[in-house]
C-alpha cells in the first residue's frame, strides 16, 4: 500500500506534534475553572491569559485583551458581523460583505436583514480579488461593518486589506476581517493593516478544533451573541476551553515561528504543482497566480465533476477537496466560484489541494499522476 497523501489542511489540520506534547500537561489531571480565586483557578486563568498573550503576538495585537476566545471561526463570524452591527445601528443599518466571504459570514449578514438592516455584497474579479472601486461604492456612512476576509478557502486569493481598510475608515465604518485560512500562513498585524476585528480559528493554526479567537480593537463596541456569564468579557460567556485555549495560544506561537521556513517551503511543493497539473490537457488555476496563499492550489477541469475527482482521487490514495469542505455535502455550485465569473457547469469540477507541514516535493509526481489519470478515466465515461 503506497502512503495517504492529505492535501485538504483547510477543512482539518493535524494537530502540531508539539502542541499535542504541549497538551498533556492539561489532559493529565489538570483542573480549574478561570473564574475561581483559589490555586487551582488561578493556575487556569494564568494558561488562558498566557494562550491570549501568544494569539494576540501572532497578529500585532499590542492589547492581548482585546483577543477573546471562542468556539471557533464560525462563532467569531457571528459575534463580529451580527454582534457588532446590533450594537451600532444608531449609525446606521446597514453592512457590507465581499461576495466571496464564506457562509459563516455572508449567513449572519443575510439574517440581518430580518432585523431591519440591507446587506451589500462587493464583488470580486476574475482572479477573486475584491473589487475596490465596488467596495468604495458599497460603504456609506451608515455602513457599520463590513467583512472582507483576509483569504479564500477555495481559491486561495489573498485580498488587498489595507486598502479595503482605508475605504471602509474614510466612510467611518469598521473592518471586519476573517483570517481563518490566512492566519499563521502570511505575517499579519492587525495594527499596521488597521484591521478592527479579525477572525482565526484553533485547528487552522495547528491546535484543536472547538476553539476560536476574535480580536476587537480597544474602543469597538460589539454586542453579545450569546448571554450568560461574564466570561470573555461578556462577549463569549461560558466556561472557557482552558485545554483548548491553552492549545490554540501554543499553535499561534509555533506558526509564528515556523511561519518564513515553512511558507517559503510550501510554496516551492505548490508551484511544482501548479505547473504540474495545468499541463494537463482543459485544467485551469482557479484563484490569483501569484497574490495567493502559499499552501494553496487550486483548478477546474471542464467537463467533469468536483465529487467524482475526490472520490477517485480517495482511490489513488489521496485526500483533495472540492469547494469548501463546509458546503460540498450540499451538491450547490460554490458560491465562490460563481462570482468568479465561472457558469454552473464550469464550478462543478473543482478541486482543491491545501498543503501542511507532513507534505513533501516527493509527492508531487504521484499527485500530478494521479489528477491527470482521473481527469482522463472521467472524461472518457462523462455524458457532458
Ligand atoms: N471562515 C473561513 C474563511 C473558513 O475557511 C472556515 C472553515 N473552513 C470558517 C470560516 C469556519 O470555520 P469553522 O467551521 O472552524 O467554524
Amino acid at each position: 500500500m503506497e502512503e495517504r497523501i492529505y492535501l485538504d489542511h483547510a477543512a482539518a489540520m493535524p494537530i502540531h506534534p508539539e502542541v499535542a506534547r504541549f497538551a498533556g500537561q492539561f489532559l493529565d489531571g489538570f483542573t480549574g475553572n478561570p473564574s475561581t480565586i483559589y490555586r487551582e483557578g488561578l493556575a487556569a486563568q494564568e494558561a488562558v491569559a498566557i494562550a491570549r498573550e501568544k494569539v494576540a503576538g501572532l497578529v500585532g495585537a499590542s492589547a492581548p485583551a482585546s483577543i477573546i476566545f471562542t468556539s471557533g471561526a464560525t462563532e467569531s463570524n457571528n459575534i463580529a458581523v451580527r454582534g457588532t452591527a446590533l450594537r451600532n445601528a444608531k449609525k446606521g443599518k446597514r453592512v457590507v460583505a465581499s461576495a466571496i466571504e464564506h457562509i459563516s459570514v455572508l449567513n449572519p449578514a443575510k439574517d440581518l436583514q430580518k432585523s431591519g438592516f440591507s446587506l451589500t455584497l462587493a464583488p470580486v474579479d476574475r482572479y477573486g480579488t475584491v473589487d475596490l472601486d465596488a467596495l468604495g461604492a458599497a460603504v456609506t456612512p451608515e455602513t457599520v461593518v463590513a467583512s472582507v476576509h483576509y483569504a479564500n478557502n477555495e481559491i486561495g486569493t489573498v485580498q488587498p486589506i489595507r486598502e479595503a481598510a482605508e475605504i471602509v475608515h474614510d466612510r467611518g465604518g469598521l473592518l471586519h476581517v476573517d483570517a481563518t485560512d490566512a492566519a499563521g500562513r502570511i505575517p499579519i498585524d492587525v495594527e499596521r493593516d488597521g484591521i478592527d476585528l479579525l477572525t482565526l480559528s484553533g485547528n487552522q493554526l495547528g491546535g484543536p478544533n472547538g476553539v476560536g479567537a476574535l480580536y476587537i480593537r480597544t474602543g469597538v463596541r460589539v454586542q453579545p451573541v450569546l448571554v450568560g456569564g461574564g466570561q470573555e468579557r461578556g462577549l463569549r460567556p461560558g466556561t472557557e476551553n482552558v485545554v483548548g485555549i491553552a492549545c490554540m495560544g501554543e499553535a499561534a506561537r509555533l506558526a509564528g515561528e515556523e511561519m518564513p521556513e515553512e511558507s517559503r517551503r510550501l510554496r516551492a511543493i505548490r508551484d511544482r504543482l501548479i505547473a504540474g497539473i495545468t499541463a494537463i490537457e482543459e485544467a485551469r488555476l482557479t484563484g490569483h497566480p501569484t497574490e495567493r496563499l502559499a499552501h494553496h492550489a487550486s483548478f477546474r477541469f471542464a467537463r467533469i465533476e468536483g465529487e467524482s475527482i475526490q472520490l477517485a482521487m480517495d482511490m489513488f490514495g489521496i485526500a483533495v477537496a472540492t469547494g469548501s469542505a463546509c458546503t460540498s455535502r450540499t451538491l450547490e455550485a460554490s458560491h465562490v466560484l460563481l462570482a468568479i465569473g465561472l457558469a454552473h457547469d464550469e464550478a462543478h469540477g473543482s478541486m482543491v489541494a491545501t498543503l501542511g507541514r507532513e507534505n513533501s516535493e516527493g509527492e508531487v509526481p504521484r499527485i500530478v499522476r494521479a489528477v491527470g489519470e482521473t481527469v482522463k478515466r472521467l472524461r472518457a465515461i462523462t455524458p457532458l
